[in-house]
């Protein structure tokens, strides 16, 4: 294990953090922080449909009508229409009500469906929002210790082809709480 503070490796596959706007990334495929009904919303949800374009939105429509709405803690792959990324994986984090509701299990577990789900489609490269902690509420150094550990757990596996994992955190103070975790992580 190797580390900086923004970086750390494991195995074959390098965990990064930046700040900036997910919807500029171009790995094969970005992470939409979405809500059960999969029909947009704001925050990073609306930022990637409205990057994305009209394709996006019909995918997720069509996986509603054959599956109905989306749990929280799971996910699904569409088309990255017209972004750069070749996919979009949408999951669901959880609602943050105190931390006595199950939210750490359901936050791990978006995570880990969506690294599966890029491990299923063999994807080399995966970008993450911070999933919950916008409208969600989830506090952000719980959840970023939940995401960071839940990555490295995955990595650990060491089946995954992914070679790059970002997490593209929007505003300074979340990029430092993030950094500072995965600090400690790699400590
Ligand atoms: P949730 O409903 O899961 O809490 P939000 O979209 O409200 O999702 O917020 C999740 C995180 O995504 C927040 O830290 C928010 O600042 C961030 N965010 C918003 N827009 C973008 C973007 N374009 N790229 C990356 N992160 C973003």
């Amino acid at each position: 294990m190797s580390s900086g503070g923004n970086e750390l490796a494991i195995g074959k596959t390098r965990i990064s953090l930046i700040q900036g706007d997910i919807t500029k990334q171009a790995t094969d495929v970005i992470v939409n922080a979405a809500n059960s009904s999969l029909m947009g919303g704001g925050g990073v949800d609306g930022a990637i449909h409205r990057a994305g374009g009209p394709t996006i939105l019909d995918e997720c429509r069509q996986i509603v009508s054959r599956t109905g709405r989306l749990d929280t803690g799971k996910a699904v792959i569409t088309t990255g229409g017209d972004l750069k990324a070749k996919y979009v994986i949408h999951t669901v984090g959880p609602v943050w009500h105190g931390g006595n509701s199950g939210e750490a299990e359901l936050l791990s577990s978006a995570y880990r469906e969506s690294l599966k789900l890029a491990t299923d489609y063999k994807l080399k490269s995966i970008s993450f929002p911070s999933i919950s902690t916008g409208a969600y509420g989830y506090p952000v150094p719980e959840a970023a210790e939940i995401a960071l550990e839940t990555v490295v757990e995955f990595l650990r596996d060491g089946l995954t082809l992914l070679q790059e994992i970002f997490f593209v955190l929007y505003d300074s103070g979340t990029y430092h709480v993030y950094s500072t975790k995965l600090t400690e992580l790699a400590g």
